[in-house]
């Protein structure tokens, strides 16, 4: 498996496919990469502020690239309009091939240049929930980016159960599976040396949270991750999620609560006969609308405070 840059550059012209409703109103132009060093040989690849409407803080979803001489081992795939930009901030700390990448779920900010870094040579391992979630029909979020496209498919698979292990470039590198979170089929990516995980979406400190329930994500599925994360993490573990600041493992409790507050209004509200328009009338997020970065403010349809309560009423009314 050789780097091939420049046809592998021409390859990517040829391939950026048009995001549907997921990728409405992000200016594909305006997105810098950022890369911060976490480890060693570890660093995150962030997309700039200001120019995804989904993701103001930060445009996409955060990559990891682990580098040495075994080659490179990447986390997710970002948009695909921007693999260009993902090669070549790559490109500036390793000169490796691409040997591995990893999905932590199903998202196409996540995982729409799929097919673009597999067309380098890299092989793509995700749970087999994320490759059925992205053979669902087109249509539904998620699997709306690169559809058609077989490279854009899991080629190595795993559902629950023990860690996958990889060992290269002098790290022990672990994927954890998670059941049924933010999708149906998160995975965690632990680096043992560095010390630090990449969580993934289930956690997120600029809005509230987002569970997908139409791609399979679960509330408690979402609550055991974080008891699982907090299991996992040491005090000095670097917790990496999808979006957002970098945390540790005391950011997860509060986070949590927040979470079984506002899950015990609304079901408190359920009890008392109350409808989902009332529940959203009554603002349960008050007390901690003013720690939530962005909670507030409106991105396609409503806030992010409103999509979270619509979905703890859902799983709550549907007994999940
Ligand atoms: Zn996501």
């Amino acid at each position: 498996m050789k780097s091939s840059m420049p046809s592998s550059l021409l390859v990517l012209v040829s391939v950026t496919i048009c995001l549907s409703t997921w990728g409405q109103g992000i200016d594909y132009a305006k997105i810098e990469i950022l890369t911060e060093k976490i480890g060693p040989n570890l660093y995150m690849l962030s997309g700039s502020a200001g120019a995804d409407p989904g993701h103001e803080d930060a445009a996409g979803g955060r990559i990891g690239i682990l580098t040495g001489p075994d080659g490179i081992f990447m986390v997710d795939a970002q948009y695909a309009q921007i693999t260009d930009k993902v090669l070549a901030a790559i490109r500036k700390i390793s000169s490796e091939p691409i040997r591995f990448l990893v999905n932590t779920h199903v998202h196409p900010d996540h995982t729409a240049g799929n097919a673009n870094f597999v067309k380098m040579g890299a092989l793509l391992l995700a749970r087999e929930e994320l490759r059925e979630e992205m053979l669902r029909p087109p249509g539904r979020a998620g699997n709306v980016a690169s559809a058609g496209d077989p490279a854009r498919l899991p080629v190595v698979t795993y559902g629950m159960g023990d860690p996958v292990k990889l060992r290269m470039d002098g790290e022990i590198v672990d994927l954890i599976p998670v059941r049924a979170a933010h999708t149906g089929g998160d995975t965690m990516i632990r680096f043992e040396n560095a010390d630090v995980i990449m969580i993934g979406d289930f956690y997120r400190n600029y809005g509230y949270p987002f569970i997908d329930t139409n791609n399979g994500g679960t509330l408690k599925g979402a609550l055991e991750a974080l008891d699982v994360t907090m299991k996992l993490a040491g005090p000095n573990t670097k917790l990496v999620p999808g979006h957002g600041t970098v945390i540790n493992r005391t950011d997860i409790a509060p986070y949590r609560d927040m979470i079984l507050g506002v899950q015990a209004k609304v079901q408190q509200m359920i009890n008392e006969g109350k409808s989902e328009q009332q529940v959203l009338a009554a603002k349960v997020t008050a007390p901690y609308d003013a720690k939530v970065p962005g909670g507030l403010s409106r991105a396609g349809t409503g806030t992010s405070a409103d999509r979270f309560v619509s979905m703890v009423y859902s799983q709550l009314k549907g007994g999940k």
